[in-house]
């Protein structure tokens, strides 16, 4: 009699599980790789443009860097080793990082860009696309005239991890004036928004005022293996490119068109990650017969978890107004539209992907033809 009762209940809960509950069924994914997708008009490339190796002060030889890129799924990379600062043990010539890495590189599908990271000061600065890191004008004394030495070069240069301890003791990014005139000139084009798992809004304000293109990365001095795996991610850089060239990647950090990975969030522009939204899901909706209760289906084949708040009038029968829509999985909700109607639009809030300082993204999910 007890085992009935038991097994009674049991069925009972997982009946109501189903019925009632916003049910996600796991797809299973391959999670060593990067899965993102593209958006309309542009590639959606994957991008750390801030590690080190033996050759400054990270822990592992270039190879290393490029065998992890490539194992993670990213498509670009630069090595920016600390242009003032060679270990003693390596040989004093700061492009030999660069070559190395290139080498082994050759025959494998990865971008490669020639950077470094002026840091003779507390305020550090990555410069990409240089033509030589082992240039003497970018250790010049003066932070100004190291980032002129770079711009001579026709690098892209951007301020690194803007709010470090190491300078700023309240851990927030400053409104540095002679940077922002740097800025203003078109010397410091794009922002470290995120190092790691930093995140200075400091700096995202900045990108709004002086229309910076925002960059994220991992800064990774250690192996990739331990810090990472198996499941975290390395904060990333997420570059929109027309071309899956270093020549792509420096039109579009031009032009501003990228977005930040970090941990379970996204940041950047509204008219890129509304794009990306979208592209990363598919979604199925239609009437339960005989009821005015719209079955939504919604297949996400991206790493990212969308949390979502439902903002429209319609409420759901399976749960309530909060609800994730997780990475590589399906989610069920039910739509109470009160009648059959042959489209409506659900009206939601994505709290995790940010499209300005201290601002979620907003959307709609349009259902037609029903
Ligand atoms: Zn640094
Ligand atoms: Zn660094």
């Amino acid at each position: 009699m007890m085992k009935k009762l038991l097994f009674l209940l049991t069925l009972i809960i997982i009946i109501s599980k189903v019925a009632y509950g916003q049910s996600v069924h796991d797809l299973g994914t391959d999670s060593a790789h990067f899965q993102i997708p593209d958006i309309p008009g542009y590639y959606t490339l994957k991008c750390d443009f801030h590690m080190h190796t033996v050759f400054s002060d990270g822990v592992v030889w270039p190879h290393i860097r490029v065998d992890e890129a490539i194992g993670e799924g990213l498509d670009a990379i630069s090595i920016t080793d600390h242009v003032e600062y060679h270990r003693k043990e390596v040989e004093d010539n700061h492009m030999v990082p660069y070559e190395i890495a290139k080498k082994h590189a050759e025959d494998k599908d990865l971008i490669l860009i020639l950077g470094g990271e002026i840091s003779a000061s507390r305020d550090h600065f990555n410069a990409l696309f240089l033509k030589n890191t082992d240039e003497p004008a970018l250790r010049d004394t003066l932070p100004a005239k190291r980032i002129a030495a770079a711009n001579k070069q026709e690098a892209f240069v951007f301020w690194n991890h803007p709010g470090w301890t190491a300078k700023y003791k309240d851990g927030n990014c400053p409104r540095n004036e002679e940077f922002i005139e740097l800025m203003k000139a078109g010397q410091i084009k794009g922002i470290e928004v995120c190092n790691g798992d930093g995140y200075w809004e400091g700096a995202h304000d900045l990108v709004q005022e002086f229309d910076l293109t925002l960059i994220g990365n991992s800064d990774i001095h250690g192996v990739s293996a331990y810090q990472y795996q198996p499941d975290k991610h390395r904060t990333i850089t997420l570059v929109f490119a027309r071309e899956k060239t270093v020549e792509g990647v420096r039109e579009a950090l031009l032009n501003h068109r990228t977005a930040i990975y970090q941990g379970d969030h996204l940041i950047g522009p509204e008219d890129l990650l509304k794009p990306l939204f979208f592209e990363s899901l598919d979604i199925e909706t239609e009437y339960r017969e005989g009821t005015s209760l719209a079955r939504m289906t919604i297949t996400n084949n991206s790493d990212f978890d969308f949390m979502c708040e439902n903002k429209s009038l319609f409420k759901f029968y399976n749960g309530i107004h909060f609800f994730t829509i997780k990475a590589h999985a399906k989610t069920t909700i039910i739509v109470k539209t009160l009648e059959q109607l042959s489209g409506f639009s659900l009206d939601l809030l994505v709290h995790n992907v940010l499209v300005a300082p201290g601002k979620s993204m907003e959307l709609a999910i349009t259902v037609e033809d029903l």
